[in-house]
């Protein structure tokens, strides 16, 4: 048969859709997938067919059950894809805790339950049950925070950004703000504080140098129309060497004596005082509120280990302001935030159950030696895979806390380095990042290292199949 006429009778044999969802009905791994889909899927497959014959490649097919088994392999694939959630488990093996890609902090046991109860039964969101009526949602989580943190007052936003957004646009619209040069940062995700300080309407006024402001700078520039002081906790870079900032203690003094609330940004906010566990100093959310400032906003998601939040804590009339300004509302957390965010709270009332329990916290402090152990027993999993191209080693290697916090600090760590023979750790590290569930690792010397600060023990068999299956797979991508 002349190609031309080939090509003709192939595609005169295309197979209907309608005959091939009877096929597809037959498969019990495709139950469960709406017809919709179905239809769908097997449209793009016939038609993906239907271009390879016009193309006549080589690997096309060219009798008509070829045809039929092809475009059946091919939508089933399309199928299963359908199927699979956008946002998805993923394997954290790079020892970055507060990962911000990868969703930042993990939540404790007991808020994964509180918010499963909130989420499948009614509850007293906005019902205050002792009196009978409308109630404020935001009365869950304030007497605790006042209660850890000290503040006379609490209230809770979406996230951080937020709370400084809302606070700012309280306090300052239409009014000058003073900040240190050295303290316009920019955090991830485009929240740049001259930005954020356009947004509020309050105005930008800047004082002293990139590395040094002195008091006398923030003195200077108050006037009539200051509205407030703001610090930033330059929570995701250190300023070394010839370098003077003026602290928030001084800055409350200055305040209190030109009559201007002072606000802090402090970023990640711990309640914890790492530096009495052998960890970096990073002030604390308690030190903040005992100068007397006025105002602080921190993330809940970062070395709090909660859910994304913003909390604000702070004098009683500068919250009750906040609370009157239109922009919470638009702000507002929902039920399940704050249901996980109070089930969080509670277990800062027992600091020995607070370091087991809430995971960030758990995994920052997570000593050498037992991660040692982890990474033998990681190494172990992943041995028994035996296949000879496997390169296992336990190495040293460095943590970090990640999400802007901590900076500085390096957390030495075991980490399990895997190389295989005839392949580039590039090409390891994407085969091992599209697999499923997707495991993220970190590269160093052309291996992969794993660290197992940021794994759980139940997570070594994931990471044993996916890497099985990425050694069977005889594609090897270009590096
Ligand atoms: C992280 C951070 C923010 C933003 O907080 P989100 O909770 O991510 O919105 C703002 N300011 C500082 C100093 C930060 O470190």
């Amino acid at each position: 048969m002349p190609l031309e006429a080939k090509t003709q009778s192939l595609l005169r044999q295309l197979p209907g859709v309608d005959h091939l969802l009877l096929l597809a009905a037959q498969d019990p791994a495709l139950a469960g997938v709406p017809k919709t889909i179905q239809t769908r899927c097997l449209r793009e497959a016939v038609d993906g067919v239907r271009r390879a014959i016009l193309k006549s490649g080589a690997a096309a097919p060219n009798t008509a059950g070829a045809m039929e088994s092809a475009i059946l392999r091919d939508a089933k694939a399309r199928m299963q894809q359908a199927s699979r959630l956008n946002l998805r488990r993923t394997i954290n093996a790079t020892g970055v805790v507060v990962h911000t890609n990868l969703g930042r902090s993990l939540l404790a046991d007991s808020a994964l339950e509180n918010l499963r109860t909130i989420a499948a039964h009614y509850s007293n969101l906005e019902f205050d049950l002792a009196k009978g009526r409308r109630g404020s949602r935001y009365s869950a989580v304030e007497e605790i925070l006042c209660e850890l943190s000290g503040a006379p007052a609490a209230m809770v936003v979406n996230n951080n950004a937020g709370a400084v957004l809302l606070t700012l646009d309280t306090i300052a619209r239409g009014r000058e703000v003073i900040v240190s040069r050295g303290e316009l940062v920019e955090i991830g995700g485009a929240f740049r504080i001259p930005d954020v300080m356009a947004k509020s309407g309050g105005i930008l006024k800047e004082v002293g140098t990139t590395n040094r402001t002195h008091a006398r700078d923030y003195e200077g520039a108050i006037g009539p129309q200051t509205g407030l002081l703001l610090k930033v906790h330059t929570s995701n870079y250190s300023l070394v060497g010839f370098t003077k900032s003026v602290s928030l203690k001084e800055l409350v003094t200055i305040g209190k004596t030109h009559g201007v609330p002072v606000m802090e940004d402090l970023g990640s906010g711990t309640l914890v005082d790492f530096s009495q566990m052998g960890l970096l100093r990073e002030p604390t959310v308690q030190q903040a509120v005992s100068t007397g400032v006025d105002v602080i906003t921190f993330s809940g998601d970062k070395l709090l280990g909660g859910p994304q939040t913003g909390l604000i804590l702070g004098k009683r009339k500068i919250i009750e302001a906040i609370k009157k300004n239109p922009l919470t509302r638009a702000l507002r957390i929902d039920k399940l935030t704050l249901a996980a965010l109070e089930a969080t709270l509670q277990l800062y009332r027992d600091p020995q159950r607070l370091l087991q329990e809430v995971p960030t916290l758990r995994m920052l402090l997570t000593p050498l030696e037992a991660l040692a152990q982890q990474a033998a027993k990681l190494k172990d999993t992943l041995a028994a895979i035996a296949d000879t191209r496997l390169l296992l080693e336990i190495v040293d290697g460095i943590s970090r806390a990640g999400g802007g916090s901590l900076p500085m600090l390096e957390l030495p760590t075991k980490c399990v380095s895997v190389q295989v023979a005839g392949r580039s750790a590039n090409s390891l590290e994407s085969a091992l990042r599209t697999a499923e569930p997707a495991v993220i690792v970190r590269i160093e010397n052309d291996a992969l290292l794993l660290d197992p600060r940021t794994l759980s023990q139940e997570e070594y068999g994931l990471i044993r199949t996916a890497l099985a299956r990425v050694l069977m797979d005889p594609a090897e991508s270009p590096a």
